[in-house]
């Protein structure tokens, strides 16, 4: 069995990404991500000041927004209209989930696609779907530099993902079964309505666990050396301490996959990471500065 070092792969891409931050201030392009927070969930605070320190830590600039809880939601669209009217801003991020009274979904067609680094914007998902992403989401970008830097080569195998949600299951199995690197696995898309999961996940050569339950994939569920990545984040308590569990029992699946990543310091720094390298791509896109990313 082989962990995936998910901090060692991103640190990596982080570096590349300094680079091509290098390359783009050179030619008077200052790359910035802006977030923007509206959410009453207690985690996005953090996620948000995580994404804040690692756009220092590349040397990318990092504005940050907060729209009040209890604004009306038209606050938070002119704020989304203010940072795509401004060339100084390159990717925008709206951290998820929004407050109830605003519509999640005209939150997302309001991002201009071009600075859309999550790649959620419909006309993005589209071309996503179409074969020619212009962003790819990205915690499964991130997966499949993971497998890559594991020399798990997708094409040809089977794939399954657990999980069909539009920012992890559904891009996953569109980069997974789509052509070209990283992709040509035969791919099953499961979720809760599949009948006999471990009939499918057995049968995989790579299982993508995104279903959002603590270790929820056994020993019993995966075929002897598969690959299995644990996209799952979820805090339980164990022992009468707070602890991070993924979706994936780790300490019976790590004994019988031939690669896995671990939660935490698998998938997680990964998602970060692609999310600056998007953002370096929006900026020498905007404004037609080659980098080598
Ligand atoms: P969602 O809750 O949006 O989606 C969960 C999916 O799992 C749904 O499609 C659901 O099916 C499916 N599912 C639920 N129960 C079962 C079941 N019993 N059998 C099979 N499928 C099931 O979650 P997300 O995709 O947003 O996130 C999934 C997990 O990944 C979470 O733990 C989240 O915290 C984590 N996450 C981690 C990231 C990282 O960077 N590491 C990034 C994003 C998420 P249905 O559609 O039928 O309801």
């Amino acid at each position: 069995m082989t962990d995936i070092d998910g901090n060692a792969v991103a640190a990596e891409i982080r570096s590349g990404v300094a680079d091509c931050v290098e390359t783009l201030q050179a030619e008077g392009v200052d790359p910035a991500l802006a977030t923007v927070l509206m959410s009453d969930d207690p985690a996005s605070e953090t996620y948000v000041s995580m994404k804040q320190n690692d756009c220092e830590e590349v040397g990318m600039r990092g504005i940050h927004v907060d729209v009040d809880n209890d604004a009306p939601a038209e606050e938070l669209y002119d704020t989304i209209d203010d940072l795509n009217a401004d060339d100084g801003v390159h990717g925008i991020l709206v951290q998820m989930p929004v407050v109830d009274h605003v519509d999640t979904r005209r939150v997302l067609r309001s991002v201009n696609p071009a600075k859309d680094v999550d790649g959620f914007h419909p006309e993005n998902v589209g071309r996503l779907v179409a074969g020619n992403p212009r962003f790819k989401p990205c915690t499964p970008h991130g997966i499949q530099r993971l497998l890559a830097s594991a020399d798990v080569d997708p094409e040809g195998k089977e794939a399954v993902v657990v999980g069909r949600s539009d920012i992890v299951g559904k891009p996953m199995a569109n980069l997974l079964f789509g052509r070209g690197e990283g992709g040509n696995a035969t791919t099953t898309v499961c979720h809760s309505r599949t009948d006999d999961l471990a009939s499918h996940t057995r049968r995989a050569d790579i299982v993508v666990a995104a279903a959002g339950i603590p270790e929820f994939i056994t020993a019993d569920m995966v075929s002897e050396g598969a690959t299995v990545i644990d996209v799952g984040i979820n805090r339980i308590e164990r022992d009468g301490e707070s602890t991070l569990v993924g979706d994936v029992d780790y300490d019976e699946v790590h004994e019988k996959a031939g690669a896995i990543t671990p939660v935490p310091g698998g998938v997680g720094p990964m998602t970060r990471a692609m999310l600056l390298y998007n953002t370096v791509k929006a900026a020498s896109e905007q404004h037609g500065v080659e980098i080598e990313l």
